[in-house]
């Protein structure tokens, strides 16, 4: 593709600077609006996940542009979920049985600042903040911005139009107003909202509790998470639902409330957060939802990638994960051999989509899994029988989990695949006596055989 072109990025979150850094590598004329100020010299974090998982496909999109060296020290390991019951009593379930296979938590705002200092360093890209799009006229390649600082409204015209601004894409937005052409959307909210709480660290800036695990207290109808910050704090996320339940987001109106529902259900939380309270009344309740749309192109003109493409609910820690696999896939596609950007936005939609749908479902699934099953006897049984998989048979057997999490070389529809052929294979074995836990094999050549064919039919 001819880079002397003007590629035009509309949202310079995770995805867009990230795709700015990589365009602008590649020599691309690339002008990024972001409608937010610099998150490098504005605090940006209230209400939005300040930390996040970051896993293997993340790596990968980071190492495509060289820069993991300077993310690994942003990054703190999470071996395994620290699971809390109602008692306060804690059980370390590993992600997986094979060793350096764990997520990260690393920083929002860190994270971005990287992506944008390194984008701006190239002389080929140029990121106006305070910028925001206000409509895209994807027929003639021309966006509308506001600009806060004067308060004045322009249009700018590019040959190619990239949006990556979230889930309440503008560019998006304009495709299903437009009526030009065939554009299938939908928008699923969960009944299910979520707030941001603080562990603070301890007065010596020490870790009040276990550093390198995402804890979990999952109570059936709700849960709550934390996940470590390097500066010694957490960062608490309480999953409710808005209206239905004893206790839910619409009800917890006064800070005995709060109290109540607190020690009733996370007491040990309650005891590591003095300032739950103050927290909780001054942080914002946010919606969680999945967007599923198609066409996200429209001829060579525009396209739409990361959250404003497939937007998904966090709970199997993929959204940004996915949103950086974009890149890495979209980047893979601009070395063949594509005569025009609409042969190679399609080529990228017919075969990224199938993956965006495959990780959407299944975090729907881990919502589930989460808040519920995390706890139950089957499924820490299940969990064990997995890592036991994963030793035994470290070349044949990962879990679907770590198929997800941990390969980033196949799709996440071909995990999804794998993932469901090997649990339905792995009760069968149970079910029939040819496994016994713990991890005892009847017919070793045979459970191998089963493990490769269960691969051969899902790739
Ligand atoms: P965004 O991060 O939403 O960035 C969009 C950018 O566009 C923003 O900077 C915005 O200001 C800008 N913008 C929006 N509209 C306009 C406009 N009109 N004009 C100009 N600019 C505009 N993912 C993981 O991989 N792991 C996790 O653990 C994880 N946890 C999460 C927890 C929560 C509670 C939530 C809500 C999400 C989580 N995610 C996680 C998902 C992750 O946050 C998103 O997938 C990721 O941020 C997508 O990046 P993006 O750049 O596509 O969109």
């Amino acid at each position: 593709m001819n880079n002397s072109q003007t590629i035009q990025i509309i949202g310079a979150g995770l995805c867009g600077s990230l795709l700015a850094l990589r365009l602008g590598q590649r020599g691309f004329n690339v002008e990024v609006f972001e409608k937010r100020p610099d998150l490098r010299k504005v605090d940006l974090s209230a209400g939005r996940s300040i930390n996040l998982a970051f896993s293997n496909r993340g790596i990968k999109a980071m190492n495509l542009v060289g820069l993991q060296h300077k993310v690994k020290p942003l990054c703190i390991p999470m071996y395994g979920r620290m699971l809390h019951d109602l008692e306060g009593n804690t059980t370390l379930s590993p992600y997986s049985g094979r060793e350096n296979e764990y997520i990260n938590s690393i920083s929002r705002n860190d994270l971005n600042a990287l992506l944008l200092e390194e984008a701006e360093a190239l002389a080929n890209v140029t990121i106006h903040f305070n910028h925001k799009c206000t409509a895209v006229d994807f027929e003639n390649t021309s966006s509308t911005f506001y600009k806060y600082e004067n308060k004045t409204e322009y249009s700018r015209k590019a040959d190619v139009i990239i949006g990556t601004d979230g889930a309440g894409s503008v560019l998006r937005k304009s495709y299903y107003l437009g009526k030009k052409f065939l554009f299938s959307f939908s928008q699923d909210y969960l009944t299910h909202g979520y707030k941001e709480l603080t562990i603070l660290p301890k007065e010596n800036g020490d870790y009040k509790t276990f550093k390198n695990a995402l804890h979990i207290w999952g109570r059936d109808a709700f849960m709550l998470i934390a996940l470590p910050n390097l500066d010694g704090s957490f960062t608490v996320t309480l999953f409710l639902n808005y209206d239905d339940g004893e206790y839910n987001f619409n009800n917890l109106t006064s800070e005995n409330q709060v109290r109540a529902f607190f020690s009733t259900y996370f007491k040990d939380a309650l005891e590591l957060m003095p300032n739950l309270v103050e927290d909780f009344f001054k942080n914002p309740t946010s919606p969680l939802g999945t967007v599923k749309c198609s066409p996200w192109h429209y001829k060579g003109n525009t396209l739409l990638l990361g959250d404003a493409a497939h937007a998904i609910v966090p709970f199997y820690g993929q959204g940004m994960n996915a949103s950086f696999e974009d890149i890495t896939e979209f980047d893979a596609l601009l070395d063949k051999e594509y005569n025009n950007w609409e042969s190679l936005f399609k080529a990228f939609e017919s075969s990224r989509k199938k993956d965006t749908d495959a990780i959407a479902d299944l975090a729907i699934d881990n919502f589930h899994e989460m808040k519920g099953h995390v706890n139950q006897a089957i499924f820490r049984e299940k969990r064990n029988l997995e890592m036991a998989f994963e030793k035994t048979f470290p070349d044949l057997y990962a879990s679907k989990y770590a198929l997800v999490t941990f390969n980033e070389n196949i799709g996440y529809r071909q995990a999804m695949l794998r993932g469901r052929a090997q649990d339905k294979a792995i009760l069968n074995m149970l079910a029939d006596g040819d496994i016994t836990m713990p991890l005892n094999i009847t017919d070793r050549t045979w459970l191998e055989e089963t493990l490769k064919q269960v691969q051969i039919e899902t790739d």
